[in-house]
């Protein structure tokens, strides 16, 4: 049995997806998306980036043979080189193989079965922050060498983006990674499949999605359920409140001294499972004062502005602000794709940005989720725009993510822009186009110069405005027919 590096760290994701990749049937598994791709690019580059700035040699063997890869490795580190590129490492234990790729493995001072020397491993990772898994990768191969060298390496470190050497606490890790390990060993060797569980940041970009989504929809899995999440279900399990249909008959009471419940989420949970159920929308009935406080505000004007940005956070950068200018006098709606070609073109579009909404002074500016406040905000910093500017257009935004979610449960899997605005009839005209494909198609731009790829960015960013503009109505209506308060706005 072989147990990677790779696998733990799959299994630190979700332990169904190390399952799959050990024993899943591979036709169920989806090739890259142009988006992974894309991410694993921009890890080569990375690494190139890192490593041209080093000397280093790298272990001779025949592609996937890891015995020969491993032997080739070791003879590197008896010579004693100073640094060793894509080693493998491979130790077996208690009929289980081990085996680990750290990005480079560092000689350092000390003594080990080789001499006077030790190594100690370095990964190079995209990632900008240290995350928890990386660290328990890096704890994964100080074991592995510390069985190879006869010694255990003192240090271990991430080479991240933009920050650079972060030293790894191998206090912490080390017990982390060996309670992980011995789980995953036992699931592997136990060939124990994990149920299915639908959790939609963590499996969106997983290439077993479609397959676990097909029986998560044919069990009618309660993680289809928003609000369910990993950490609540298994206290639902023992209410033996698994369906939909035997949530929306709870009493609220019963969930909310669960561990991970509060009043208001028990409440919540069970209105929606309501809404799912009846297959209808259901208005919400929390907190009954300070939404109603929320929905006085929301405004009916005759000038409305629906704003979404297109980003990408690898390059921390804005490259196009989307404005659809809604005028309810004149019958128009206007588009107006504001858009950096080039990188360096963002301060020119956030200009264009301000001057397009100060000539709607009064316009209400709707949007969804809080992306578009905080980006604002970012690049008025960065962009040194006044104040006095940037604080009177941030009182006039309106996060629909927010509205939506306080005033009503929907039959939906997800409060996402797609989910609700294609539960009320809208469809994209490019029915795949999503935020990653769009980052992809700006890299390609960027890369070939073929306006194609704009016009995919804009007609999908121009539909996600539409979108907005869609769960806008809807919601007022909404409101309306709840015979709830809407201003109007001149
Ligand atoms: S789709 Fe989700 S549940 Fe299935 S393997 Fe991937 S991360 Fe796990």
């Amino acid at each position: 049995m072989l147990l990677t590096a790779e696998l733990l760290l799959n299994y630190q994701r979700c332990d169904r997806r190390a399952f799959l990749e050990a024993y899943g049937d591979r036709a169920y598994k989806a090739p890259p998306s142009d988006f992974l791709l894309k991410l694993r690019q921009d890890s080569a580059l990375h690494q190139q980036q890192v490593l041209s700035t080093q000397t280093w040699q790298r272990p001779q063997y025949p592609e996937h043979n890891w015995v020969a890869a491993a032997e080739a490795t070791v003879e590197l580190m008896r010579q004693g080189v100073d640094q060793i590129y894509q080693g493998v490492l491979l130790v077996e234990s208690s009929g289980v193989s081990l085996l680990s790729k750290p990005s480079l493995l560092i000689k350092q001072a000390g003594l080990s079965d080789f001499g006077d020397w030790l190594y100690a491993p370095a990964d190079i990772r995209l990632s900008k922050r240290p995350k928890l898994e990386y660290k328990v990768i890096s704890a994964f191969h100080v074991q592995l060498l510390a069985e190879i060298q006869g010694a255990w390496p003192e240090s271990a470190w991430l080479v991240l983006r933009e920050k650079g050497r972060y030293a790894v606490d191998l206090w912490q890790s080390l017990p982390q990674m060996q309670s992980i390990l011995a789980a995953l060993t036992e699931m592997i060797q136990q060939q124990q499949e994990p149920e299915v569980f639908i959790a939609r940041n963590r499996c969106s970009l997983c290439p077993w999605f479609q397959h676990c989504y097909e029986i998560a929809q044919s069990q009618q899995h309660l993680s289809l359920l928003p609000g369910v999440t990993p950490s609540r279900y298994p206290a639902l399990q023992q209410l033996e409140l698994t369906t939909v249909a035997a949530l929306a008959k709870t009493d609220p009471t019963r969930l909310e001294h669960l561990p991970g419940f509060s009043n208001d989420a028990a409440i919540r949970l069970v209105q929606q499972a309501q809404a799912v159920h009846q297959n209808q929308a259901i208005a919400r009935m929390i907190q009954a004062a300070t939404n109603r406080q929320l929905l006085a505000n929301l405004p009916t004007a005759s000038v409305e502005l629906y704003f979404d940005i297109e980003a990408e956070p690898g390059l921390n950068l804005a490259y196009l602000h989307g404005v659809l200018v809604v005028d309810r006098q004149a019958g128009s709606q206007t588009f107006y794709p504001l858009m950096a070609e080039q990188p360096d073109g963002e301060r020119l579009v956030w200009q264009q940005f301000l001057e397009l909404v100060q000539r709607y002074p009064t316009a209400p500016i709707f949007h969804f989720c809080a992306y578009e406040v905080q980006t604002v905000e970012r690049l008025a910093r960065l962009y040194h725009t006044p104040y006095s500017l940037v604080k009177p257009l941030l009182t006039r935004f309106f996060d629909l993510h927010l509205w939506v979610t306080e005033t009503a449960a929907l039959p939906i899997e997800s409060y996402t822009l797609k989910l609700i605005a294609r539960w009320l009839g809208f469809e994209w005209r490019d029915a795949d186009a999503n935020g990653a494909q769009s980052i992809y198609w700006y890299s390609q731009w960027l890369q070939t110069g073929d306006r194609a790829f704009l016009e995919a960015i804009l007609r999908y960013n121009e539909d996600d405005c539409r979108a907005t503009y869609h769960v806008k109505e809807w919601l007022t209506s909404f409101i309306h027919t709840r015979q709830l308060k809407v201003v109007n706005v001149p």
